[in-house]
């Protein structure tokens, strides 16, 4: 769009407005002050609880990175990422490290896993050099400091799994659906035939140009690509060069004049070549356990999109019958690999999960 005079008034408008509503957005109540982190909540304990944690991510964090900053971040426990009024942003996200003009914030979920603040501080700590990481590594290198934290048990979140192995298998998984006799359910239109699926997701050079801010906003797709792209570079350039050399290059792209590290740059320092290397090294990453859970968690992301294109709800018993009807098999068209996703572990946890 181009800039013209009409259209910097209309961004001055917005911008008033966002700080007008950004001041209608009460704080949570009860604050407690722990030795690095602030947190309000709705309740002193919850505040409390949230406080011991963030304490200790933020302290081991700075204990291994080096050049972090040493301000302390205020935390809002929320009951749902909303900080300013009509500003909605995607239901998933756990958490948000929120800077803009004189707000310098972190809100968590309510309903936000164990570690999303390990994840949000990252992103609070990491300043100086180190915001000439492209946002989507500097989201992957959040998520290495969630995996990596001693006081988190260490799993990776199922849909970034998801995303991880898609990128791995090539970005182009199919689940095939076996005769479904229920004369009401109606096949998938405008897919494969009548009985395929696939998923795919965006590529590393699309979701390694995106911005800060197009990385809230965007689709889940492109976002969980961003998040595991991030996430497989951090773990094998810390793995080669610790969070060190990883500096080294934000250093690097200043003496340069660069804004942002270059991604040939990522690729070296990872010891991959290109983006089918790093496809080629998560596979020789994961091991066959890990693969597995992968598998069962790719299933259930694609299995959530045929239930919504077939207007079913998630966890209800209609879902879980339409199932067992259809029977759905994964397809690997890569490797030829073909699974009974009713077989996969990662898939009887996501059922027992999901039915209740
Ligand atoms: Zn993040």
């Amino acid at each position: 769009m181009a800039r013209t005079p009409r259209w910097h008034g209309r961004l001055a408008a917005m911008t008033l407005a966002l700080l007008a509503s950004a001041c209608m957005t009460a704080a949570p109540p009860a604050r407690v002050a722990g030795e690095l982190v602030t947190v309000r909540a709705d309740t002193e304990p919850e505040a409390r609880d949230l406080a011991r944690r963030a304490d200790d991510a933020a302290a081991w964090i700075r204990s291994i990175c080096p050049e972090t900053r040493t301000t302390r971040p205020v935390i809002w426990r929320v009951e749902r990422i909303e900080p300013f009024k009509g500003f909605r942003f995607a239901e998933e996200t756990d958490g948000l490290h929120f800077q803009f003009l004189c707000i310098d914030r972190i809100y968590l979920a309510q309903y936000a896993e164990d570690g999303a603040e390990t994840h949000e501080l990252g992103h609070y700590l990491l300043s100086g050099d180190w915001r000439r990481l492209p946002p989507f590594l500097e989201e992957g290198l959040a998520n290495w400091f969630h995996v990596h934290d001693p006081g988190v048990d260490g799993k990776l979140r199922g849909d970034l799994l998801s995303a991880i192995a898609a990128l791995a298998l090539g970005v182009d998984l199919l689940v095939e659906l076996g005769p479904v006799h229920s004369p009401d359910l109606v096949q998938p239109r405008g897919r494969r035939g009548a009985l395929g699926f696939t998923s795919k997701l965006p590529g590393l050079r699309r979701v390694s140009t995106s911005s800060k801010s197009a990385l809230v906003f965007q689709p889940i797709a492109e976002r969980l690509a961003a998040h595991a792209h991030g996430y497989v570079i951090a773990e094998r350039v810390i793995r080669r060069s610790g969070l060190v050399g990883m500096l080294d290059l934000c250093h690097r792209a200043r003496k340069e004049g660069r804004a942002r590290v270059p991604l040939d740059w990522l690729y070296e320092a990872a010891g991959v070549g290109d983006e089918n290397g790093l496809r080629h090294a998560v596979l020789t990453d994961l091991s066959p356990g890990a693969f597995e859970v992968v598998l069962g968690n790719v299933a259930g992301t694609l299995l959530d999109q045929l239930a919504e294109e077939h207007g079913l709800q998630r966890g209800s018993p209609e879902f879980a019958r339409w199932l067992g009807e259809v029977d759905p098999l994964l397809t690997l068209p890569e490797n030829g690999l073909a699974k009974r996703v009713l077989e996969l572990d990662g898939i009887s946890g996501y059922l027992a999960h999901e039915i209740e």
